[in-house]
């Protein structure tokens, strides 16, 4: 027989604990997989700094996402593709893909989890500082940096998919609609996110990585209004689009920003893409100490 693939999880493998949350594809759940003497798994829990305070030995603790409805074999393919790409994207601000279990309905995939849960209710719940509020903001464009430099567009960053590890640091989740490998990809018919999106996404659909830079601008509007509302509050998405595709300033930083977010927020919404700062160009102005060889892009 053909070996199987080590991000091919058997269903026999997971168990399920407790539900943790529901998205649009389905329900997310708190789980346990068995651990397999597969020394990659273990080197991408250290890697990605997920399961180290987890001391079992025989079970690692996970999160399960269980896709509802049924799949065809085409999309079964697909989302099996999808999950051996994401695979290989191992970096301590992103969520992990451990792999899937695609052999019997309802198909899974299997995520490092967070053990913090979502940032936005992590904000609502705390009273965050504001250095707590830079901390996300760097975390997030470091793994936004690690992103663009393995050429992943992510096209729906947003608060809803930070996650907070066990050191409360942000992990990037919901590659759902990420692409890895193009520079820009084109999206007709979706269910989209419009007001995280840029003035080009609205008029050509193309999303690249500088509508994921915009789309950080309107995420740090969330983390620094500590998430109290959608962004445009009290504006309908038409008024929201007006402002997008307006010439002005789509949002005032809310009060209270440090100065150097609000540069990075007001040169993340330049109308023009190619003049927005890079994922690298915004990690190295937060954190110029920091060594950022590591997200050089490779070509
Ligand atoms: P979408 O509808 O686009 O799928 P969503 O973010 O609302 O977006 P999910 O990504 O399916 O939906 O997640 C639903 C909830 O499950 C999240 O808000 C979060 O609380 C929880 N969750 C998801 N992934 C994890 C994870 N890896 N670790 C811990 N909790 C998670």
């Amino acid at each position: 027989a053909v070996p199987r693939p080590d991000y091919y999880i058997p269903h026999s493998d997971i168990s399920l604990i407790c539900k943790l949350g529901e998205g649009a594809f389905g329900e997310v759940w708190k789980g346990s997989l068995k651990r397999t003497d597969d020394d990659k798994m273990k080197k991408m829990e250290e890697k990605s700094g997920a399961g180290l305070s987890e001391k079992s030995k025989s079970r690692l603790y996970v999160a399960v996402k269980k896709m509802k409805g049924n799949a065809t074999k085409a999309m079964t393919e697909e989302f099996v593709l999808e999950a051996k790409l994401m695979r290989q994207l191992v970096h301590p601000n992103i969520v992990t893909v451990y792999g899937v279990a695609p052999s019997e309905e309802p198909l899974m995939i299997v995520l490092e989890l967070a053990a913090n849960g979502c940032l936005k209710s992590y904000v609502a719940k705390y009273q965050c500082p504001v250095d707590q509020l830079l901390q996300f903001t760097a975390d997030a464009a470091r793994g936004m940096a690690y992103l663009s430099s393995k050429l992943v567009i992510h096209r729906d960053l947003a608060a809803r998919n930070l996650l907070l590890g066990s050191a409360v640091e942000v992990k990037i989740s919901d590659f759902g609609l990420s692409s890895s490998g193009k520079t820009e990809v084109k999206v007709k018919q979706m269910k989209v996110p419009i007001r995280w999106l840029a003035p080009e996404v609205l008029e050509e659909g193309v999303f690249t990585t500088k509508t994921d830079v915009w789309a950080y601008a309107v995420t740090l509007w969330e983390i620094f209004t500590r998430c109290q509302s959608d962004p445009y509050p009290g504006l309908t998405n038409q008024q929201a689009k007006d402002l997008i595709r307006g010439d002005a300033l789509p949002m005032s930083p809310p009060e209270g920003t440090p100065p150097i977010v609000v540069k990075i927020m007001e040169d993340c919404f330049t109308k023009n893409p190619d003049e927005r700062p890079s994922f690298m160009a915004i990690l190295k102005r937060l954190c110029p100490e920091e060594d950022l060889t590591a997200y050089e892009p490779k070509s």
